[in-house]
């Protein structure tokens, strides 16, 4: 809690300018969303794509408001980010009264408070008690470059290691470090090299256990380029675009121990799976891993562009003086909103919410899955949840991919109010990725929808 707020603020219910509720009054896209989506096509690339067409006006909470007044539970919070909620007031706040102060300086000509208070933060929240350093860039994929960067400036080597259903971005190296070539990478080589793709732990598919699946990962790492000329092993500690992923228990810190005896940098992707969304600030506490490096971004600043690369003060310092940086790395006004959602997260119990919202939503799916036999998996933690769906009669044979179907309840769920994402490396899995302001009542009122989306697929 900061000086100028009062108990009494911190502890009010939160106040939403949208009322928390599905309504649907158009055809979707409404009219005015498909005039907006005709002058796009016009102006905006054909590269961009969008999931839903609808244009957004306002949102709030876990609501969002299109142009024709359609509301939509958002179950996908712009893929993790609005963690906090949408327009969260402190967010809010906290933004606004910085840009009256100062909007940008460039924090490697002047600096100023905010950029260190967000360091501050960092390093007291993310996992370990060691003595940490932060840099402060603009996006998750900047920052799996400055963590790559760092790791091979520290370690003087030059190989980067990724596991199998990686995600870790759109720029050059980052093309090179997914496991996915369509639709982020397919014709937009060359690429970087020196990335090394190792398995997985998939648990659902591969049946193995955490100590099994890491004693794979290790044998091929050392058979594919060694551990002397490996700088980093980088790794989501429950993988996002992937589907959702949960290692094996001991997978995670069976891969840290070999990369400490090997002096290989282990760098934690958290940009999905971080911030409060597990109901632990960083994923990497469920599974009890201590992370060379841990990279921040998505939900980090309510919604604002920011993300951070935090660890080991001696890798981080590694780096030379003026070697680290970029123009709106760090900006004051996305500082001073990150500084808010670490506030709110805080003194809105938002951890405890986040278990709050797997009870709920794992129940409710358990329920689908008894009557649904599409359904094979369903894992996450917290407000990170998916199911995995296969063909009908091969969830206890084959596990068959059932992509047509993830793609049918989507656009079923979109056109009564509920916005979903898929997800997966065979675009099977259904994520579930609301904000932490998702009532109980809300989930509810989705899993009917899902519940009618899967009746009507017969
Ligand atoms: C989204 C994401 C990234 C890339 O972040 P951008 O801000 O889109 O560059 C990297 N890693 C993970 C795990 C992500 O989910």
């Amino acid at each position: 809690m900061t000086d100028t707020q009062t108990p009494a603020e911190t502890t009010a219910a939160p106040v939403y300018t949208v009322p928390q509720e599905r309504r649907i009054v158009t055809a979707i896209p409404g009219p005015k969303s498909q005039a907006l989506h005709e002058r796009r096509a016009a102006v905006v690339s054909a590269g961009v794509s969008s999931a839903l067409p609808v244009y957004i006006e306002r949102a709030s909470g876990a609501v969002l408001v299109d142009v024709d007044g359609n509301q939509f539970l958002d179950f996908g919070a712009g893929i993790g980010v609005t963690t906090i909620g949408h327009t969260e007031e402190n967010v809010v706040r906290a933004a606004a009264s910085q840009l009256q102060d100062v909007i940008h300086t460039l924090f490697t000509i002047t600096p100023y408070e905010e950029y260190v208070r967000v360091a501050e933060l960092l390093a007291e929240h993310t996992p370990g008690t060691h003595a940490k350093r932060t840099v402060l860039v603009n996006s998750g994929a900047e920052a799996v470059e400055n963590g790559v960067k760092i790791a091979r400036k520290f370690t003087g080597r030059r190989a980067v290691a990724v596991l199998d259903h990686a995600y870790h971005g759109r720029t050059n190296l980052t093309m090179a470090m997914n496991f996915k070539a369509h639709p982020y990478a397919t014709g937009f080589g060359p690429f970087a090299g020196d990335v090394y793709h190792a398995p997985n732990s998939y648990p659902y598919r591969d049946g193995l256990s955490g100590a099994d699946a890491a004693a794979r990962t290790i044998s091929y790492l050392e058979k594919a380029v060694g551990a002397s000329d490996l700088a980093c092993l980088v790794v989501e500690p429950i993988q996002g675009e992937g589907g959702f992923i949960v290692p094996a228990e001991g997978f995670l810190t069976t891969l840290q121990t070999w990369c400490t005896e090997h002096g290989v940098v282990m760098i934690a992707d958290e940009i999905q799976s971080g911030m409060a969304r597990t109901g632990t600030w960083f994923a990497s506490e469920h599974f009890g891993w201590i992370p060379d490096l841990v990279l921040s971004a998505k939900g980090i600043a309510g919604g604002l562009p920011l993300a951070g690369v935090t660890g080991r003060a001696e890798i981080m310092d590694a780096a030379h003086a003026g070697g680290l940086g970029g123009t709106f790395g760090g900006n004051p006004v996305a500082c001073a909103a990150a500084v808010a959602v670490f506030e709110s997260i805080e003194a809105n119990d938002l951890l405890g919410e986040a278990a709050r919202i797997e009870a709920t939503l794992t129940a409710g799916l358990e329920r689908l899955r008894a009557r649904y036999d599409l359904i094979g998996d369903i894992r996450g933690i917290g407000a990170m949840i998916a199911i995995e769906l296969v063909q009908p009669g091969t969830r206890d044979t084959t596990k068959a991919p059932n992509a047509e179907a993830v793609t049918a309840l989507v656009a079923y769920a979109a056109q009564h109010g509920v916005l979903l994402l898929n997800a997966g490396t065979f675009g099977n899995v259904l994520r579930f990725l609301p904000s932490l302001a998702v009532t109980d009542a809300l989930i509810d009122d989705a899993l009917r929808v899902l519940d009618d989306g899967f009746a009507a697929l017969g």
